[in-house]
């Protein structure tokens, strides 16, 4: 049988720990780089000690470049992100019978008995999610509870507390700190959240902000990725693709401040596509008027990716294809606007810009009357048996394959 820590005295599970995290060490730093580089990755004379063993039955780490040369390595964009959320799936399986749903839609489901909890988190970093250029700290607090949120509306729940985790550096003062705070705290009063703890650290590489939502929905209330049936109606809610062009004009002023900082950005004119940027809402509100109006979505996702990927999440969780038609995707006026402005065409921006936050979900037939004239829900086409069916259908009635871009981080 395995030693694990749980076996040993405190001394000896705190040096195992420790000589654990010296060998993950090891294969987090970028190792390979260095060594084409020709850097030595260490002095001669081995590793350099974390701490100093007292006993000498901690093994040390190898570091000849002879080792590090036969460890398989895989370029995680060989994966790209949905590739190795599955990869990471596969190694897991689930052994708590409360655990209703694992990994693979919007929040975990865990059984209470009358209710399902709804657990989900998300994390933004600085460089990868936002530049501090141009997103002010309370707004970035704000949009981190939004969109933690918004996984939770996605389950048709209802959030009930947060958990905060933030690492950064002395770059940060106190006032900046309390600023993304007033973010936080803002959004906890729209959505009715509490703040109920976190972790704080420090961050050698910018500022982290991740935060963990609980909520909650009666139990066979909550609605997954996987109950789309053939003939359901495909719905979105709002209008899509504005935040990533509101990023667009960002990026943009941006380079005309770095250029010349005497000038001022032009954001007025572009307030409405900037605001979807720096501040989305999640849609609740949706989620209680569905209730009041006896709707229950057969499936749902909210849009963080693109109106595209998040169809394919669909169509593959409930194994079925989608049909959706061009002249239905809502894009607001402005935002059409600005697309074309930037030279960019405005249903790829709907279909692929992503972090609209708008809530995407099927209803049955039988639904449709109920929100037919609801003035914030759109119906953008049909769900088909045939799962192999991803299409769009184009104002001039060509049908093509709809594509998922995403996001590629890797
Ligand atoms: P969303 O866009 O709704 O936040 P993600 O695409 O981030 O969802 O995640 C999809 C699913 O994969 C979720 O169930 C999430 O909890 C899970 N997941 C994401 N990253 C990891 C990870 N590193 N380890 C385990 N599960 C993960
Ligand atoms: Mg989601």
């Amino acid at each position: 049988m395995a030693v694990s820590e749980y076996d040993l005295g405190p001394q000896e599970a705190r040096m195992m720990i420790e000589a654990r995290s010296r060998e993950r060490t090891v294969f987090i730093l970028p190792v390979f780089d260095l060594y084409t580089a020709g850097l030595p990755f260490l002095p001669e004379s081995g590793h350099i000690p974390l701490f100093l063993p007292t006993n000498g039955s901690v093994p040390s780490p190898k570091y000849s470049h002879q080792d590090m040369s036969e460890t398989k390595r895989t370029d995680i964009s060989t994966l790209g992100e949905f590739g190795l959320i599955e990869h990471i799936a596969k190694g897991f399986s689930r052994t708590q019978k409360s655990s209703i749903k694992g990994i693979g839609d919007d929040a975990a489901v865990i059984d209470t008995g009358k209710d399902v909890l709804l657990l989900s988190t998300d994390m933004l970093v600085e460089g990868i999610h936002f530049d501090l250029a141009y997103m002010p700290l309370a707004h970035l607090g704000y949009k981190a509870v939004s969109i933690n949120v918004s996984d939770i509306a996605a389950m048709n729940g209802k959030p009930e507390q947060i958990l905060v985790a933030i690492g950064i550096s002395n770059r940060f003062s106190v006032e900046a700190i309390d600023a993304m705070y007033e973010g936080i705290r803002a959004a906890c009063n729209d959505y009715s959240v509490d703040l109920v703890g976190g972790d704080t650290t420090a961050s050698a590489s910018g500022l982290v902000l991740s935060i963990s939502v609980l909520g909650r929905a009666p139990k066979g209330k909550e609605v997954y990725r996987s109950g789309a049936k053939d003939k359901d109606v495909i719905c979105v809610t709002g209008d899509l693709g504005a935040a990533y062009i509101g990023l667009q004009v960002l990026q943009r002023e941006k380079e005309v401040f770095l250029a010349n900082p005497n000038m001022q950005p032009e954001l007025d004119k572009h307030e409405y596509v900037v605001g979807r940027q720096l501040k989305p809402k999640a849609r609740m509100d949706i989620i209680h008027e569905l209730k009041e109006l006896g709707v229950q979505p057969t499936s749902m996702i909210d849009i963080s990716d693109g109106l595209a990927s998040e169809l394919f999440h669909i169509s593959k969780s409930s194994e079925v294809g989608v049909r959706i038609f061009e002249d239905k995707i809502p894009i607001d006026q402005d935002a059409f606007n600005t697309a074309v402005e930037f030279k960019l065409d405005p249903f790829t921006c709907a279909l692929n810009g992503g972090e609209d936050y708008e809530l995407l979900f099927t209803i049955r037939q039988a639904d449709v009357e109920k929100l037919k004239n609801h003035h914030d829900i759109q119906m953008i086409g049909y769900i088909s048996a045939d799962a192999k069916e991803k299409v769009l259908v184009t104002k001039g009635g060509n049908v093509v394959p709809l594509k998922a871009q995403g996001w590629v981080h890797f």
